[in-house]
């Protein structure tokens, strides 16, 4: 069946974004061979094929794995395979070193209905967009399902909540700059699991803007005689470009992360950004000499500008300095928000801890209807960006602890202190059984989890379960549409 062009509507599950009328369009229409054969996946092109077991075979996928990976079954074992949907059939080459068996599509027989790109269009926009060959309501569906079934012992999760335009939300986006083999400068993001740029003019997930102004610096390098960074020879300057935007009040920083202070160069360079782009409100230099994978450094220079922006979330305002954790879509974030705050069901007396609380954006915009609010975290800037945020607000019952929040719950717990609501928020690896055991001492009526990990998330309400709460309500957010990652936010009250 050929289907109509991409015009976004729900029957057809066709998308609507800014590349459509660009490289990845000749391989949009479903079905064509040649147009779904992928080739330079990082652990098995030609070159690294040689003295391993290869055999190239006919499977079928049975299912996706929660990263969002094609399931077969090959000799009696389940295999990942990347970009593959269910139901669909496929060349797969498969090929073994000692105990690791790695999977390349080569070509789709069969397309699912819910594919919207072809492989080759997804190798050219891979960076971080796991399923962005699925359609957005095949998304939907994948994400509800994951989480439908990892909460399955709690209840019936609510239906997640998506977004409307499903691109461009990042108010955070980084490419990296390199050489390619014929010595032209490139900047892109790295294929997953290594330092290999491949090579984008922009991500359907970027905030475009963000990608005109890391295109333009890229063009200006040759003729200001900048190099990128190489991390073989230690040589070069330039290593990434990020640059990060206020959604709603249009301010942009612009932050280029080099190896070394010396910025030969840097008023004329500064300039002549600034006149390609007028409206960037500061720009930063930021060293990073690390051979990790972090992106930025500890040293900062302001080059223009107050070198932080500030933008608003649930009617407050926030300030976002070049090393702050922000939420990264910000238009979701208020979604998130909003019915965190409603499960907490405030009534103006409660006492409220924002646990794991970054720059303290939920426990603030939770102020207004709280007694108090108590904010923990355990990074010092974001602590201090915190008190900055209340003071700039005109907040005056929350105040913000910088601290392990187990240890902080353990502290309180062991003081008889009280809390009527829990508000906890932690990174992918979820909380500790310190900060669980101490909810449970403290006693809090409700508990309102957020989580980006909704596996982490799972394993500690059992803990919560066992010892005196119950679930009331699950409700998922599209956080992160392309990418396989979904937020969660859950209510427990105590029996
Ligand atoms: N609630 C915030 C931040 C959530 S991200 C928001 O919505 O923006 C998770 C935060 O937990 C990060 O700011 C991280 O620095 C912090 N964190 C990580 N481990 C911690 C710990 N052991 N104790 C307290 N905070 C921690």
């Amino acid at each position: 069946m050929t289907k109509p062009k991409n015009k976004g509507n729900k029957t057809t599950g066709k998308k609507q974004n800014r590349f459509d009328n660009q490289k990845g369009k000749q391989h949009r229409q479903q079905g064509s061979p040649k147009n779904v054969k992928s080739k330079g996946k990082p652990n098995t092109n030609g070159k690294q094929q040689r003295g391993k077991k290869s055999v190239t075979e006919n499977v079928t996928c049975t299912g996706l794995t929660p990263e969002g990976k094609g399931i077969v079954e090959w000799e009696g074992k389940e295999l990942e395979v990347e970009n593959l949907l269910p139901g669909e059939t496929a060349e797969v080459l498969i090929s073994r070193k000692g105990r690791f068996t790695n999977t390349e599509l080569k070509h789709v027989m069969t397309p699912s209905e819910d594919r919207v790109n072809s492989p080759s269009w997804y190798y050219y926009e891979r960076g971080g967009c796991q399923i962005h060959h699925m359609s957005n309501e095949a998304q939907t569906r994948f994400k509800q399902k994951t989480i439908d079934k990892l909460m399955k012992t709690f209840g019936k999760p609510e239906p997640i909540i998506t977004m409307d335009h499903p691109y461009d939300y990042r108010n955070k986006n980084t490419m990296t700059f390199g050489l390619n083999k014929k010595r032209e400068i490139i900047c892109g993001l790295y294929a997953p699991n290594t330092h290999r740029i491949i090579p984008m003019d922009g991500s359907l997930i970027h905030d475009p803007k963000a990608d005109e102004i890391i295109q333009t610096i890229k063009g200006m390098m040759k003729s200001f005689k900048m190099q990128p960074y190489n991390e073989d020879t230690g040589r070069g300057f330039l290593r990434h470009v990020l640059v990060r935007v206020g959604k709603n009040s249009g301010e942009i920083m612009v932050v280029l992360v080099a190896a070394s202070p010396m910025f030969k160069g840097k008023n004329n360079f500064v300039k002549a950004l600034r006149n390609s782009h007028p409206e960037i409100t500061t720009i930063l230099l930021n060293v990073n000499n690390r051979s990790d994978s972090m992106v930025l450094g500890n040293q900062e220079k302001v080059l223009f500008g107050k070198g932080s922006i500030t933008d608003t979330l649930c009617g407050m305002r926030f300030e976002i300095s070049a090393k702050s954790f922000y939420q990264i879509n910000p238009i979701q974030t208020e979604k998130l928000y909003t019915k965190a705050i409603k499960m907490a069901e405030l009534t103006g007396e409660e006492t409220v801890i924002d646990a794991y609380c970054g720059i303290g954006t939920i426990g603030l915009v939770a102020s207004e209807q709280a007694g108090k609010v108590i904010g923990v975290e355990l990074n010092k800037g974001a602590v201090r960006d915190a008190i900055r945020n209340s003071k700039r607000n005109g907040v005056k019952n929350a105040r913000f602890y910088q601290g392990d929040a187990g240890e902080f719950m353990v502290q309180m717990a062991a003081r008889g202190e009280h809390a009527d609501v829990v508000i906890l928020d932690p990174p992918r690896s979820g909380s500790d059984e310190a900060f669980l055991s101490s909810v449970v001492k403290l006693q809090p009526k409700r508990v309102v989890y957020v989580s980006c990990n909704p596996e982490t998330q799972a394993r500690d309400m059992k803990y919560l379960v066992k010892n005196g709460y119950k679930v009331k309500e699950i409700q998922p957010v599209d956080m992160f549409p392309q990418t396989a990652h979904v937020e969660t936010v859950a209510l427990l009250e105590l029996k």
